[in-house]
Order: C-alpha cells, then structure tokens, then sequence
C-alpha cells in the first residue's frame, strides 16, 4: 500500500501489554465493528459492548464503574458537569404536566431551571422548606413525578431529613432524587438512605483540583438505571476522557483530601464561632447548623465548604471589604479544590430567611490552617 494509506492503516508497531496503574486516556469517536451483524447505537456499553464515542470511551465507563462501586449504585452515567447531571434527571423523570418538589436551599442552576427550561417544557416545579422531613407527604400530588433532595443545601446549609422525606415519596410511589455533591458521593450513603437517583458534581471533591468539569449520576436498581439511560443517550451527553482521566486520579487521593479538608475547616470554623462580629456559622458538625442533628445521625463525617452569617451590626459595604480584604483566600464560586474560597451572598433568595448581605460562604483548602486564620482576622471588620 502507498504510505499516505499506511498512515491510516498501521499494524501496531509496539508492544501493548503495558500494565500501567493509570487508566489510559482511550480518544475515540468511531468504534469499528468486527462485521455488519455487530454494528449497533446502543448507551448500554457496559452490557452490550461498544458502539459510539459519545456514551463514553473506555476511560469514562472505568470512571463511571468505579463510582457505582464507591457509592453502592447500580450504575453510573458520566455527564458534562453537575448541571448537566441535574437536567438528565429531571428530564429522565418529568414530563410535561408533571410536578416536582426541589428545596429552597438547592443550587441556584437547578431552580433557575425549574423556572426557566422546565417551566416552558410543562414541568411545575414547587421549592418546599428543606427542615419540612415528613411534612413532605402534604406536599406530593397525583402528578408528583420526582423529590429532589440537596443535603446540606447549598450555602444555607440545612440536612435534610433524608430517610423521613424518602419514607413519604415512597409510599405515594414518588422517586427520589439527591444531589450528594457536598458528601464527595462518601459521606452520605444516599443508597443506604433509600435515595432512587444520585448525582454529584466531580468538578468538586472527586476531580479536587479546580481544573475540570464532570457530573456523575448513580442509579439506585436497574429501573432507574433504564429511565435515565435513553435520555442520557438523547441529549448527547458526551464528556472528554482527558477529563474523566484527571477524576480518576482525584480518586485515588480523594480519602486523603476529605480527610484533612474536614479537620481544617473545623478548625476555621470553630474560630469563627467565637469571634464577636460573627453570628452564626452553618457548618453541619456544629450544632448551630440547622440539622446538625440529621448530620450525626446519618453522616460518617464532614466537609470542605461552609458558611457564617455576621452580627446584625455589621453593614453589607463592611461585609464586601472583608471579603476584598482577604488575601490567601481566593474569592471564587465553586468549591472543592486545593484553594480556599470566599464569597458573600449579597442577594440570597431564601424566602424564609433574608441575611442583609451578611451570609458569606467559605471552602477551606489545603493551606495552612494558621495563614488561613490569620488572613480571616486581619480582614475582620474593627468595632
Ligand atoms: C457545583 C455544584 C453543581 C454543579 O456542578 P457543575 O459541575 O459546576 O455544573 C451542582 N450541585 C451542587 C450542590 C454544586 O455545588
């Protein structure tokens, strides 16, 4: 054959029985058949064998493996991000003229969805008091389709009452769904809690380093795991292997990075509770955290990311030049990574509760517990 052939058609020139402990980083869009019978379009490629780059390569599918194992899930679908997991669940689980139940307290992307694509599409989406537990059951209606679940919530921080709203949606043959990005997928065990659908975002503690974008979704049973398949194949749901491959090296560290995140932000924490301008701080290991009760009983430990709420005398300006102030604190959105991260919350949607701009949300890294502290006090507001 001509060499502009043999470019595309070589015979494997090295050995390939490289047993490397990394995962290789398998690029592909085609997959070639061995014969006519065999090609297929199938999102079950675990089951039935490969047939297209966009429902993962093998790198994906190891990721996506390695999770369902770690969470006790059925099975795993690897998205684009945790946004993107949110979407595949709501679409696998709502169709026009249903209703769903999502807390006051979850992400902000997820209720802007709920009041933006989802109500176009037919879909009613209703937020409910994360503390209501069983109060839930007066909430479910004929067409309830799915429960969404964020514990802790996002920057308010409430735990919910999981295996209480669980026991209510279940009995009126209602699914759960959990967003268990906080918990790194380990420290709650949604499965065990009767959670039918989990998701997390992996930009967080799985990828751990702020340098990617990945969402998982773990199915309870082969039911869910069927209802969420064919729309993650529809809405084409591809991730990048490189990306999957950097999570998959997160995890094999992520044991090591929860475990002191959680010791350091204690630690921050607990010293923010007894500095004067501060009123409350929200972090599930301390009882001033609405909860916190839920924590003990459900949870095997804590996390990275937190937030305080400044006295009332304190102005929204003070609380803005504290945050400009800090300088080994990064002011940032996400969480999860090496760097720690600081933002107020000036305009805080939470219809039980206004802060005044007074709500700041920290993640802790891992710097120095003491150059931390000390950056927090010197940007302290004086009296
Ligand atoms: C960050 C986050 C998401 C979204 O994840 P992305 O990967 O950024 O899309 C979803 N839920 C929670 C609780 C998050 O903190």
């Amino acid at each position: 054959m001509d060499w502009k052939t043999r470019l595309l058609n070589p015979a494997p020139q090295a050995r390939r029985d490289y047993a490397s402990l990394a995962t290789p980083v398998y690029r592909g869009s085609t997959v070639v058949f061995s014969d006519q019978d065999a090609v297929t379009d199938d999102w079950r490629q675990a089951e039935h064998g490969y047939s297209y780059g966009l429902y993962g390569t093998p790198t994906a599918l190891e990721l996506a493996a390695r999770l369902a194992d770690l969470e006790g899930a059925e099975a795993t679908l690897i998205v684009p991000g945790g946004q993107a997991a949110i979407a595949l669940i709501y679409l696998a689980y709502c169709t026009a003229g249903s209703h769903a139940l999502v807390p006051h307290s979850a992400y902000g992307p997820n209720k802007a969805m709920a009041t933006g694509m989802l109500r176009g599409l037919g879909i009613d989406v209703e937020p409910y008091d994360p503390m209501i537990g069983a109060g839930i059951a007066a909430l479910i209606r004929d067409n309830t389709a799915l429960i969404w679940c964020e514990s802790p919530g996002s920057v308010t921080m409430e735990i919910q009452d999981v295996p209480a709203i669980v026991a209510a949606a279940h009995d009126k043959g209602v699914a759960v769904a959990l967003d268990n990005t906080y918990a790194a997928g380990v420290l709650f065990d949604a499965f065990a809690h009767g959670v039918d659908v989990s998701m997390q975002a992996l930009t967080k503690y799985v990828g751990g380093h702020s340098d990617l974008l990945l969402g998982a979704v773990s199915a309870r049973d082969r039911a869910a795991f069927d209802k969420l398949g064919p729309i993650y194949q529809q809405l084409g749901l591809a991730v990048s292997p490189d990306d999957c491959s950097l999570a998959l090296r997160g995890l094999q560290t992520l044991a090591l990075r929860l475990d002191t995140l959680e010791k350091s932000t204690l630690q921050v924490a607990t010293w923010l509770a007894n500095h004067p301008a501060v009123d409350t701080v929200f972090h599930p290991a301390l009882a001033t955290c609405p909860g916190h009760d839920h924590w003990k009983r459900d949870w095997s430990g804590s996390a990275s990311v937190f937030s305080f709420v400044f006295k009332d005398r304190i102005t929204a300006d003070q609380v803005v030049d504290f945050i400009n102030a800090l300088a080994v604190f990064k002011i940032g959105l996400s969480w999860g990574g090496v760097h720690s991260l600081a933002v107020v919350y000036p305009d805080l949607d939470r219809p039980l509760q206004d802060f005044g701009g007074r709500i700041v949300r920290l993640n802790i890294g891992l710097e120095s517990v003491s150059d931390l502290i000390a950056d927090l006090d010197q940007a302290m507001p004086s009296d």
